[in-house]
């Protein structure tokens, strides 16, 4: 099979097959109504999870090499839509259109890249080491697809959060069922068109629009993995669907990431970084800073600086060349009022922000929070908002100590000029990343592996781990065949001295023992097949 000829293939939104019930989007900048999108009913789902079935076993037959080369037509497309992509997804979400072409777009091709390159290592059959115990066999690890995996999407990186699941699925022969997010339909029209414009084969991604319906309906359709990212609450529900049929389920869930500055850091970076990596994407990250633990010493100078540079930030929507947008979806506008009222009233320091701005759309400016405290909402729940709150502790050691209290345990950083310190205690946090003297950077590495401990989610993706994901391990153990039979086969008679002679030299690392107890075996098994 060739896939040299890219004509557009199949994927797209599939609809209810009667007239289906609809939603309706706002804008987040300025509220006004940008339409009505249909929601796939479960008949949908199903006929969509059909196709997906119907062109697994063709993709996965497909040399792999072809199948890389389709996926990387995805440079070309983007190369001529990306303006066209962004401007849409910025719209959708409200982000500066800037954000939008750097976290969701350009990212695309940098995993590609690397893709490309470590795929064939990662998926390439590997051999073994033997053990003499077990001389003349060979053993080797290969890896197949899981078949058709649903894939549900959240609605923070409408574009790249659907998009690289997608294609790590692809990449090892899985065919896909994408569910985005109705938060963001737009963005999910951009990535049924991104992968249109691909000319894979029909059924290869099939991309149902909908809501929470449809993604529970993808979640009892008869698919072979689900990979969803999302909020705690809604991951527990995929997870439950999962362990109904059973089927893997990888969970990319929520976090409460820490950012630790050490009495050593580089105060201006790490205030750069705190008002970065809080504000990035209007704090609508699971990667976002959560809480900043700052070491006494040097928290009152670390708060000075932050508090400036939060108030430099331009606020405004895609057209009006800010720096952070509105945030995307009002229900979590009203967690960030929540979090924010509720540590106000228990005793925390609103230093600027706090308060929806006056004008129209889903605006909140940066905000900072300082004497915040762990009986707090804010120090506990996931925020996902423009609020930067910071802690202020005795040492680095109770730091540590907090950050590991925590529910999750996705990404952290530390902030020290010492990078031996810095590892240190990089290797002491539990989550999933960890930066030393920076934020963001982590997950946006093809490298590294991405993905969170405890209720921050199951799985890894990212990485090689991130192609392993979707496949099924099979272990492969290869006998030369000569021989008739083996020698520990029946029968069993005047075997047993010899067995514990085997067994002792393993144990024991014996390499005599094991040859011995082995000769011994073997005559025995010949005496025996001579009938002596
Ligand atoms: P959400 O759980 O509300 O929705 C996620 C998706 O699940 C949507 O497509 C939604 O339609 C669908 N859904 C809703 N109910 C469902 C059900 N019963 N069965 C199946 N699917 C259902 O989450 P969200 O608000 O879109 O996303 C924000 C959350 O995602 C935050 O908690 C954030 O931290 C997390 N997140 C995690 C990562 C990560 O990689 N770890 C990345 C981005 C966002």
């Amino acid at each position: 099979m060739t896939l040299a000829d890219p004509t557009p293939s199949t994927a797209g939104f599939a609809g209810s097959t009667a007239s289906p019930r609809l939603f309706e989007k706002h804008s987040p900048v300025t509220g006004a109504s940008l339409g009505q999108f249909p929601i796939a009913d479960s008949e949908a789902v199903d006929a969509a999870v059909a196709r997906a079935r119907a062109a697994f076993p063709g993709w996965r037959d497909t040399p792999l090499a072809v199948r890389l080369e389709a996926l990387n037509r995805g440079r070309q497309v983007l190369l001529e839509h990306a303006d066209d992509y962004a401007r849409k997804i910025a719209a959708d979400t409200g982000k500066p259109i800037f954000e939008a072409l750097m976290f969701e777009i350009a990212v695309v091709p940098l995993f590609l890249d690397h893709y490309l390159k470590r795929a064939p290592k990662v998926l390439a059959r590997r051999k073994v080491s033997t053990p003499l115990a077990m001389a003349g066999k060979s053993g080797y690890i290969e890896h197949f697809p899981r078949g058709v995996v649903g894939i549900i999407a959240p609605w923070n990186f409408p574009f790249q959060l659907a998009v690289l699941p997608v294609i790590s699925a692809l990449i090892g022969g899985n065919t896909v069922v994408l569910k985005p997010s109705e938060v963001t339909p737009i963005a999910g029209e951009v990535v049924a068109d991104f992968f249109r414009r691909l000319g894979l084969p029909p059924g290869v991604v099939e991309v149902v629009g909908g809501d929470g319906s449809t993604g529970a309906a993808l979640t009892r359709a008869n698919v072979d993995m689900l990979f969803f990212t999302g909020s705690v609450a809604t991951g527990r529900k995929v997870a439950a669907a999962a362990a109904e049929r059973p089927i893997p389920c990888e969970l990319e869930l929520g976090g409460k990431d820490v950012f630790i500055v050490c009495a050593d850091a580089n105060l201006e970076r790490a205030a750069e970084a705190a008002v970065y990596g809080s504000m990035g994407n209007c704090g609508q990250a699971c990667v976002s800073v959560e809480r900043a633990m700052v070491v006494d010493s040097v928290h009152d100078r670390f708060i000075e600086l932050v508090k400036r540079k939060l108030e430099k930030i331009k606020v405004g929507g895609p057209d009006e060349n800010a720096d952070m947008g509105p945030m995307t979806f009002a229900k979590q506008l009203q967690t960030v009022e929540r979090h924010v009222e509720s540590a106000r009233q228990a005793g925390a320091k609103v230093l600027t922000g706090g308060q929806r701005l006056a004008r129209a759309g889903l605006f909140y400016p940066p905000t900072l929070l300082t004497d915040i405290r762990p009986d707090m909402d804010i120090y506990r729940e996931e925020t996902f908002g423009p609020v930067l709150p910071v802690i202020r502790v005795r040492d680095e050691e109770e730091a540590i100590r907090l950050a590991n209290a925590s529910e999750f345990g996705l990404v952290g950083s530390v902030w020290t000029q010492d990078l031996e310190k810095g590892l240190r205690i990089a290797s002491r946090l539990e989550s999933g990343q960890v930066m030393v003297n920076d934020v963001y950077s982590s997950v946006g590495h093809p490298g590294l592996p991405f993905g969170g401990v405890r209720s921050s989610g199951i799985g890894r993706y990212h990485g090689d781990e991130g192609l392993l994901s979707f496949m099924n391990v099979k272990a492969i153990l290869v006998d030369r065949g000569k021989a008739d039979y083996d020698p520990i086969w029946y029968p069993y008679n005047n075997k047993l001295a010899s067995a514990f002679e085997v067994f002792r030299g393993v144990a024991g690392k014996k390499l005599g023992s094991v040859i011995r107890g082995f000769l011994g075996l073997r005559k025995a098994s010949i005496d025996g097949h001579d009938g002596k």
